[in-house]
């Protein structure tokens, strides 16, 4: 499948060699470090054991290894090791935490409060418990991603018992105000969940600066495996109760059953460890080789914008807008690189990103965007590839646009009478 390619671009710059596909989508999964599987390796042969066999060698080893995974974890984000639920991943984190909180809760109040732009696993919970009689806000964001504070003061009310809002946007890797976010919640006295799946690792995490009492973590994002993740329950200032989603042998203190996935659980730990010792080295990194991309496509382009604030923002992250140039196109341009579209090809309909629209994007410009998600492995040749991909393939495509040709002999598209509106 992989080739090796010299590439010479029209822009007369020859990038050194690199192997394509390139892979820079590092916010939908990352590879496992060999670092990571170099520590699962020994939990699926010699130490195989059942963490929760009491009566033998085999369980205490097994046990052990996810008693030092809990404290690498727990260490990253400031929290203790007790408080800690080992998961599948942040789906299951997610869900958790929001019915958790909102049935065990329930007496208090019936009135959560999330953001528009929130990953599909606390949105489509959300309106499952809206079928289930509780009351959900969504909160709107600005152009630049955030919410507002003064927003959420204002929807918070006596019957609020959740605040749910991420750290970092998986498509725009914005940064939420969550220190503040939280300090509102625990003045109300309201609960404090955040999924942090895109930021932990990435930016300095702490549970109490962040006045957080839920958050939402997995491995696959962090270099670790897929199908294991962890989901944070605060037991002090304030203790906070869930209601348990599974129930069975009564693992993890009851709040989540099932025979514990213990290679899983040693990588996730073993890439907590690594992200710790590496992340303010690797966060330079590759806030350099995005500020490169960004900085090269901007000297080469007109007509491109950047989608959400660069103040408060994930240092792998670039998303980008072509204005006049059709998504799938430019998509099919560029089709040596691996990363993401404003589309959710979820469904046979190429449905706009609600993130983007959230943001108050077009359609058609939300169609035109890429998210570039730079992860530990790419290299500085491969964003120089990408870039003069890009440049290339979307010089040719707006050659061929007639929108973009109007609007360079100074026609405001706007004030066009088109034949047929809509569609
Ligand atoms: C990937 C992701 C999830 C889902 O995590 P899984 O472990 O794949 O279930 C949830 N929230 C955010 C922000 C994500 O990026």
């Amino acid at each position: 499948m992989s080739t090796t390619a010299v590439a010479t671009t029209t822009n007369g710059n020859a990038s050194a060699s690199v192997k394509l596909p390139i892979y820079m989508d590092n916010h939908a999964t990352t590879p496992v470090d060999p670092r990571v599987l170099e520590a699962m390796l020994p939990y699926f042969k010699n130490h195989f054991g059942n963490a929760a066999s009491r009566n033998h060698q085999f369980g205490w080893e097994a046990e052990q290894a996810v008693e030092k995974a809990r404290e690498q974890i727990a260490k990253l984000v400031g929290a203790s090791a007790k408080e800690m639920i080992f998961t599948s991943g942040a789906t299951e984190s997610d869900n958790l935490a929001i019915k958790g909180v909102a049935e065990m809760y329930r007496e208090k109040g019936n009135h959560i409060i999330t953001a528009a732009t929130e990953h599909k696993a606390v949105l489509d919970t959300c309106k499952r418990l809206e079928k289930n009689g509780y009351r959900v806000t969504y909160l709107p964001v600005g152009a630049d991603g955030l919410v507002s504070l003064d927003d959420l003061k204002r929807a918070i009310d006596d019957k609020t018992i959740l605040v749910t809002i991420m750290y970092a946007n998986n498509e725009i890797g914005v940064l939420q105000p969550v220190a503040e976010i939280g300090k509102i919640c625990h003045e109300k006295g309201v609960l404090f969940h955040s999924d942090a799946v895109q930021a932990i690792g990435k930016v300095p995490v702490n549970v109490i600066k962040d006045n957080i009492d839920l958050m939402s973590i997995t491995a696959h994002k962090i270099y670790g495996p897929k199908g294991v993740g962890a989901l944070y329950v605060r037991r002090k200032n304030p203790r906070v109760q869930i209601t348990a989603q599974i129930d069975g042998g009564g693992h993890e203190r009851g709040m989540r059953s099932g025979t514990l996935n213990v290679p899983g659980i040693v990588g996730l730990g073993a890439a907590c460890e690594i992200a710790m010792n590496d992340m303010p080295e690797e966060s330079k990194r590759l806030a350099y080789l995005r500020d490169k991309l960004r900085k090269k496509l901007e000297d080469n382009l007109d007509e491109i914008h950047i989608n959400g604030t660069m103040e408060h923002r994930l240092p792998g992250n670039l998303n980008m807008s072509f204005v006049y140039v059709e998504g799938e196109s430019l998509l099919m341009g560029i089709n040596d690189i691996a990363v993401s579209s404003g589309s959710a090809c979820t469904s046979a309909t190429l449905e706009p990103s609600y993130v983007l629209k959230a943001l108050g994007l077009g359609d058609d410009v939300a169609h035109s965007s890429i998210r570039f998600g730079i992860g530990r492995f790419n290299t500085e040749a491969e964003v120089d590839y990408v870039a003069d991909k890009l440049i290339d393939t979307v010089k040719k495509l707006r050659e061929l646009s007639p929108l973009y040709e109007m609007v360079k002999e100074g026609i405001d598209l706007k004030k066009i009478q088109w034949a047929a509106e809509g569609h």
